[in-house]
């Protein structure tokens, strides 16, 4: 068969059976159960089994096993039912937390996947990428993924990135016509668009003829394998943290087995023993916490809004210390309505242009026409700009569908944000016309001519003088304002952007874009979180510092610097007086970059917003890139590592917040399991270095082990968000999480807990002998750690941030208190848990010494660290 590419629309439309008109619902059905979905199949996911017998895999566990293995063979069958129903529960607990880590993340992916603009049913709609069908009509603008592959139908000055596929970085033009060669490859198949490339200018109709695994790029690509999250710098210094202390534990735990058998100790004892102190020690839990604390963080955010694509994300919001934001949309609401007209010579409110003048008529044309935005049955689709001119053709009745069809386009050269024009030929009589809209200071640099209700004039300095005064004006009261130009074609001439000369001025355009209600306030909470907030707009100086103005970002005009400036000063300069610039105005895409590299080379971690596809760089190199969810293109997203779904500048600053929370409550749950581990080693150290009986049974540091690292550690790193993490400044990314103050704390903490576990080892001595001494210990200790969770929650005293705000920890501490309680009191479980039966005095102890860490944590607290923070 031969392929599209050497077919003509026409034909290839016939092949596939369908027209321009799209697809109905009854060829839907039909062709979805063809062909399927437009989906690449990913190499099948884990099954929870495999999950959970990957648990088996780690090194712990299989110390455990061995150890199970040999107590069986020594007839100790309730060790080897101990070590079991740990490692299981172990296991199934890991398996859950992954599961649900996995679950969230594939929800995060689900809310961020692409989208399609297809013409189905005679409608222009959007449409997942995956649901895309062989035969569908595929809109495509610059910033658009290609999903499948497809013969082009219409181009108007397309370009498209192919580097996916053929590894040549140029974008390529694509036409229409037919390609009439044998074996043409793919990077010369101009006249087809495939799946894996993007639109980096222009725009495009396209005649899906594949999907899925049979696109070219399905073919390349085989099995995807499920793209695998990579660790985050935390998980990985953990990891290499938890290796090396792993190391260190082995070793100390092989000096207590020589030292109990040199005492005399039965050697299996001895050796079950030693696991039992390494297993209870490392603190296996580190990494996977961190996994589930970000995962379970994500998903509120997702809630919030604020869509994290990449986990490490989450780790540097808290350090983020500017945030470059884009005016339009994200301050700003994109609720665009026009309030002021300019034309021939005069200032008229948006409802009283009179019709009968041809000028002002004129101009409302050149708005409709000029112009991609339409409203379907009230939806606007399109560009809030252009929706505020087809809005101002309603005042006036004037339907866009019908003027479009009255006088159809001939040709276009479509905007973009670099050159902040966009024009379309249109024939009125026997005329062919060129009209162009876009930034007045753009558009005045190419006029040469005025029209005035006396005719055309020669374009004089007075001209340009009152024009400039009207658009100062109106920048002032913080409206956006477009100017409108035409000119005289030969026909059927094709234009490019070179044409956008020689233009004839009619009339200003000026619309109100009102600050979203939460911007001030959000940047205030900036402000005082010690990060600053930067404008980036393509729009006038005097426009955007007017917002800038009523938001607070901006206080004195000399704050504000044009891309014009930007571009005569060198990157040193700009360096050097980086900060003291809080709008840009009128810059181009490739202008962020250098703001965000300047902020960076002063040590600031920066978070810039982007929703063009010339942002897609500035956003990888920034260190947070956000895209816009609702107006951002395909390609900003990808290249983002958070989508903001409302587009909202305040979703930034509470992710930020957020972020800093997760980051706060991953370290005290880390302080958590570390000080407690720190606590067993320490009480076990003092028992063997001063020759005294072993203080626990091994089983018992399982338990703990069990009972203390799983749920508690989770609820610290579940801890509510508290606003005050909004007072302090952003964290230093350079300091490691686990430095030196935090290691000394650690240890403090588990001191603390030795402490009272030795006291209560010592009475258990002293009333009862080595067996009641060993079940004090367990239970002090066991107990200790637990409420030592409350400890953990917060730098600051759980009286401070309010004793029941976390309900999770409560259920936990509950639930392992319950379990510790059934352990000490149920005879029946006694033999197995090594414990022996105690006395109200006993417990009375062991309840009194449990509660001394937390009530000398609290009380510290609550006199030194209200004045740190
Ligand atoms: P931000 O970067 O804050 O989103 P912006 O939306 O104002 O800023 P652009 O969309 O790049 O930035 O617009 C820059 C300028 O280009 C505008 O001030 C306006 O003069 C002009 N402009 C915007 N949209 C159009 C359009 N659809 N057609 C012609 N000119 C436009």
């Amino acid at each position: 068969m031969r392929g599209y590419y050497e077919k003509t629309p026409e034909e290839s439309l016939e092949m596939l059976g369908v027209t321009r008109n799209g697809l109905n619902d009854e060829e839907i059905t039909k062709r979805r159960e063809k062909y399927g979905f437009n989906e690449l199949e990913e190499a099948a996911r884990k099954s929870p089994f495999r999950v959970f017998l990957e648990q088996f895999k780690d090194f712990l566990v299989i110390i455990l096993l061995g150890a199970a293995i040999i107590s069986a063979f020594l007839g100790k069958l309730e060790s080897t039912i101990v070590i079991m129903v740990v490692v299981i529960i172990n296991s199934i607990l890991g398996t859950i937390q992954h599961i649900k880590a996995e679950q969230s993340l594939k929800g995060l992916k689900a809310l961020s996947s692409p989208v399609a603009k297809v013409f189905r049913n005679g409608q222009k709609i959007e449409i997942p990428s995956r649901e895309l069908l062989v035969g569908d009509i595929l809109y495509l603008d610059a910033g658009d993924y290609v999903s499948a592959d497809g013969r082009i139908l219409e181009s108007f000055s397309l370009q498209v990135n192919e580097s996916s596929l053929t590894g040549e970085s140029e974008s390529v033009l694509k036409f229409i016509d037919v390609i009439n060669k044998d074996d043409v490859s793919i990077g010369d198949r101009k006249n087809m668009v495939f799946s894996g490339s993007f639109v980096t200018y222009g725009r495009g109709v396209v005649l899906v003829t594949s999907i899925g695994m049979n696109t070219e790029i399905g073919k390349i690509a085989n099995l995807l394998e499920s793209a695998k999250e990579k660790k985050t710098p935390l998980q990985v210094g953990l990891d290499n943290f938890g290796k090396k202390l792993a190391f260190v534990i082995l070793i100390i735990s092989a000096i207590i087995f020589g030292l109990d058998i040199f005492r005399g100790r039965n050697i299996i004892d001895s050796f079950m023993f030693a696991v039992s102190l390494a297993v209870a020690a490392i603190p296996e839990a580190l990494s996977s916490i961190v996994t589930i604390v970000l995962a379970l963080g994500t998903q509120k955010m997702a809630k919030k809004n604020a869509i994290v694509r990449k986990l490490h994300a989450v780790e540097s919001l808290g350090s983020i210390s500017v945030i470059c934001s884009d005016k339009t949309g994200t301050l700003t609401q994109n609720k665009m309505t026009v309030q002021k007209v300019f034309v021939d010579g005069k200032v008229l409110d948006h409802d009283s242009l009179d019709h009968d003048k041809t000028l002002e008529k004129n101009l409302v044309l050149m708005a409709l026409l000029c112009n991609d935005a339409v409203t379907v049955e009230n939806k606007e689709i399109g560009d809030p700009t252009e929706v505020a001119l087809v809005n101002l053709g309603e005042v006036y009745e004037l339907d866009e569908l019908i003027i479009r069809d009255q006088y159809p386009r001939l040709g276009e050269v479509p905007f973009d944000s670099d050159r902040k024009l966009m024009s379309t030929i249109h024939q009125f009589n026997d005329k062919y016309i060129m009209l162009t809209k876009g930034a007045l200071d753009v558009l005045l640099s190419r006029t040469v001519k005025v029209e005035t209700s006396e005719g055309i004039m020669d374009f004089t300095e007075e001209h340009k003088k009152e024009i400039e005064e009207i658009n100062r004006k109106f920048s002032m009261d913080g409206l956006r304002v477009l100017s409108f130009a035409y000119k005289e074609i030969s026909e059927g001439k094709e234009i490019t952007f070179e044409d956008e000369y020689d233009l004839i001025f009619v009339g200003l355009i000026a619309m109100m874009d009102p600050p979203r209600n939460e911007s001030k306030e959000a940047v205030e909470k900036c402000i005082k979180a010690g990060i600053k907030p930067v404008m980036i707009t393509g729009d006038h100086k005097i426009t955007a510092s007017a917002i800038a103005k009523q938001i607070g970002i901006l206080k004195d005009e000399s704050e504000a610097m044009e891309g014009f400036e930007l571009e005569k000063i060198s990157d040193e300069e700009l360096k050097n007086k980086v900060d003291k610039i809080s709008v840009y105005a009128r810059v181009s895409p490739e202008h962020k970059i250098r703001i965000v590299r300047a902020w960076q080379e002063k040590g600031n971690i920066v978070a810039m917003t982007g929703d063009g596809v010339n942002d897609a760089p500035a956003l990888k190199q920034a260190d947070i890139g956000i895209a816009m969810g609702i107006t951002g293109t395909e390609v900003a997203k990808d290249a983002a590592s958070i989508v903001l779904a409302d587009d909202n500048f305040s979703t930034i600053v509470k992710s930020i917040s957020n972020g800093r929370s997760i980051y706060a409550n991953i370290k005290n749950s880390i302080k958590f399991l570390l000080s407690g581990n720190t606590a067993g080693i320490l009480s076990v150290l003092y028992a063997s270095i001063g020759a005294l009986p072993i203080p626990f049974a091994a089983v018992h540091l399982l338990f703990i082990n069990l009972v203390t690292d799983s749920l508690p550690a989770i609820a610290i790193g579940l801890e509510p968000h508290n606003e005050n993490i909004m007072k302090e400044k952003p964290r230093n990314i350079n300091v490691p999480i686990l430095n030196k103050s935090f290691a000394i704390e650690v240890i403090m903490e588990g001191l603390l807990i030795a402490i009272v576990t030795m006291a209560a080892f010592h009475i258990g001595l002293y009333t009862g002998g080595a067996e009641v001494a060993s079940t004090m210990a367990f239970a002090t200790l066991c107990l200790s750690r637990l409420l030592h969770g409350f400890n953990c929650r917060s730098k600051e005293s759980i009286f401070k941030i309010g004793l029941f705000t976390n309900k999770t920890i409560w259920i936990a501490a509950i639930i392992g208190y319950l379990l510790l309680l059934l352990v000490l009191t149920f005879r029946p479980l006694s033999g197995i848990f090594e414990v022996s039966a105690l006395n109200s005095m006993e417990f009375s102890y062991i309840y009194g010494l449990s509660v001394i860490p937390l009530i000398i944590v609290q009380i510290y607290k609550l006199l030194f660290v209200r004045d740190k923070a």
